[in-house]
């Protein structure tokens, strides 16, 4: 793991991270020379008008898409010079994915649904840690239901101890409270704030709401494919004045 200055761990980092769409007379900067690092054991929120550049960030950073110049590393591995089987292990071994739509598999139960990742890795489930993780996602009395028999929320909290279950290095979040209600937000959000202040989990989330990045212990702020401010400590309140200050 990289250490930073300060110490801390650096589960993540993008250097001079560009990411062009389209030809030199047409092409649009997604990113632009972006240099970020994501400590260990933080929630980051990543915030920023429509098509300031946050999905792109985060999919680059999770592999999900590749840069035009700079370097994406999930602790000391530079993502950008994996081949695509390296990539493929790298996402199911050591990465955690939070999805607007849950992406579960409607055949299976809640709980095979949260245990797959470990089946795809050929690795067997730690039972203790699927009860503490059921348990904390609140869903205990609904391992044996099948998504259809979920409602959204639930379904959500299914992804997200999915997306815990390895044990994973980083969760990237996209998003991921943007079908639910305030309710279901408000379980799902104390869930991955659990998940780091009782586990050390490392999440990094896109959001467009001030209330969801409220949870984070840092908000990144882009605009134009570039990381233009910083907050720690966020509140709603200061989170949609500084939205105001980039034009939202
Ligand atoms: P955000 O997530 O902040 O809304 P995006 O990362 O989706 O922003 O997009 C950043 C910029 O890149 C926008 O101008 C968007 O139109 C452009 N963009 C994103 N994906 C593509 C693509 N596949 N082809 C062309 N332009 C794209």
């Amino acid at each position: 793991m990289v250490k930073s200055p300060t110490g801390v761990g650096t589960a993540a980092r993008a250097v001079g991270a560009t990411k062009r769409y389209g030809r030199a007379d047409s092409a649009v900067r997604a990113l632009d020379d972006v240099s970020v690092e994501f400590p260990s054991g933080v929630f980051t929120a990543i915030m920023g008008p429509s098509g300031s550049g946050k999905s792109t960030l985060l999919h680059c950073l999770a592999g999900l898409d590749t840069l035009t110049s700079g370097q994406v590393f999930i602790g000391d591995t530079d993502v950008s010079s994996l081949s695509d089987g390296d990539l493929t292990l790298l996402r199911r071994n050591r990465l955690g994915f939070i999805f607007q739509t849950y992406n579960l598999v409607p055949t299976l139960t809640a709980e095979e649904n949260i245990v797959l990742p470990l089946r795809l890795g050929g690795r067997k489930a730690d039972h203790e840690w699927l009860a503490q993780v059921v348990s904390a996602v609140g869903l205990a009395d609904r391992l044996h239901h099948t998504p259809a028999e979920l409602s959204g929320g639930q379904q959500q909290r299914v992804a997200a101890a999915r997306a815990l279950i390895t044990r994973p290095e980083i969760v990237f979040a996209d998003e991921p409270t943007g079908a639910l209600d305030s309710r279901s937000s408000a379980e799902l959000l104390r869930f991955l704030r659990h998940a780091v202040d009782a586990y050390g989990q490392t999440i990094v989330m896109v959001t467009h709401d001030a209330v969801a990045a409220s949870y984070a212990d840092r908000v990144l702020f882009l605009r134009d494919g570039q990381v233009v401010s910083e907050m720690t400590e966020p509140t709603a309140d200061r989170i949609l004045d500084a939205m105001k200050g980039l034009g939202e």
